[in-house]
C-alpha cells in the first residue's frame, strides 16, 4: 500500500508538472504576440506622427507660395504706378498694394503658427521613434527565446506523460483509472493533502477517524466530498 501511495504522489507531481507545460502553452504564445503588437502599434504611431508632420508642411507650401503671389502682384504694381496719369488711378493701385501687404502679413502670422506646430510634431516624432525603438529592442531581447520554449514545450509534456505512464502501470486497473478520472474532471488535481483538518482540494472537514486513516497509509482514502484521494503529507521521516 506504501508504494501506491508514493506513486499516485509522484504520478500527481508528474501532472502538475504537466499542468504548468499546457499553462504555458496558452501563455507564452500571448507574450509572443503581445511583444510584436507592441511594434506593430509603434510602427502605425510613427507613421500617424509622420503624416500629421507632412500635413503641416503641405499648408506652409501652400501659404509660402501664396505670399510669392502676393509679391508680384505687388511688384507688377508698383511698376505700374509710375505709368498712371489720374490721381485716382494710383490711389486704387497703392490701396491695392497695401491690401496685398495686410494679406502677406496675416500669411506669416499663420506660418508662425504652424512652425510651432512643426516643431511639436518633430518632437512627437522624435518620442514616437525611441518608442518603437524600445518595443523593437524588446522583440530581439525576448523573440527568439519564446519561441524556443514554446517549440520546446510539445517534447517537455510527451517526456513527462512518458515518465508518468511507466509509473501508472505499477498501480491496479481500478485505481489508476479513478486517478485517471480525478485528473480530467477536478482541476489535474487527484492527490490532495489534508491541510489544517480540511481537504486540500476541496477544503471538505476530514472526519477524525479518516485522519487517523491517512496518518496509518495502509488504505487509500478518498475526500468525502470531492472524491480526490486524501493523504497527509509527508516529511523527513520518509527517507528509506
Ligand atoms: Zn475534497
Amino acid at each position: 500500500m506504501e508504494s501506491q501511495l508514493n506513486i499516485l504522489e509522484q504520478m500527481q507531481l508528474l501532472d502538475n508538472k504537466k499542468g504548468r507545460y499546457l499553462a504555458l502553452q496558452k501563455e507564452l504564445p500571448k507574450q509572443l504576440n503581445e511583444i510584436n503588437e507592441q511594434v506593430e502599434q509603434a510602427t502605425v504611431n510613427l507613421l500617424a506622427g509622420e503624416t500629421e508632420k507632412a500635413e503641416i508642411n503641405k499648408q506652409q507650401r501652400a501659404l509660402e507660395s501664396d505670399i510669392k503671389t502676393h509679391q508680384d502682384q505687388i511688384r507688377k504694381y508698383s511698376g505700374q504706378l509710375s505709368e498712371v496719369k489720374t490721381n485716382k488711378e494710383y490711389k486704387a493701385l497703392n490701396s491695392e498694394i497695401a491690401y496685398l501687404k495686410e494679406k502677406i502679413s496675416e500669411i506669416e502670422s499663420r506660418l508662425l503658427e504652424l512652425m510651432e506646430k512643426e516643431n511639436e510634431a518633430k518632437a512627437k516624432i522624435e518620442e514616437l521613434k525611441q518608442n518603437l525603438q524600445a518595443a523593437e529592442a524588446n522583440k530581439r531581447d525576448k523573440e527568439g527565446d519564446l519561441k524556443a520554449q514554446i517549440d520546446a514545450l510539445d517534447a517537455q509534456i510527451q517526456a513527462t506523460l512518458a515518465e508518468r505512464n511507466e509509473m501508472a502501470v505499477k498501480l491496479p486497473q481500478a485505481l489508476l483509472k479513478r486517478y485517471a478520472n480525478l485528473i480530467r474532471h477536478k482541476d489535474n488535481l487527484a492527490v490532495a493533502y489534508s491541510h489544517d483538518g480540511s481537504c486540500g482540494g476541496c477544503g471538505f472537514v476530514i472526519r477524525q477517524q479518516m485522519r487517523i486513516e491517512l496518518q496509518l497509509r495502509n488504505k487509500i482514502v478518498y475526500c468525502e466530498n470531492c472524491g480526490r484521494i486524501l493523504m497527509e503529507r509527508q516529511r523527513e521521516e520518509t527517507t528509506e
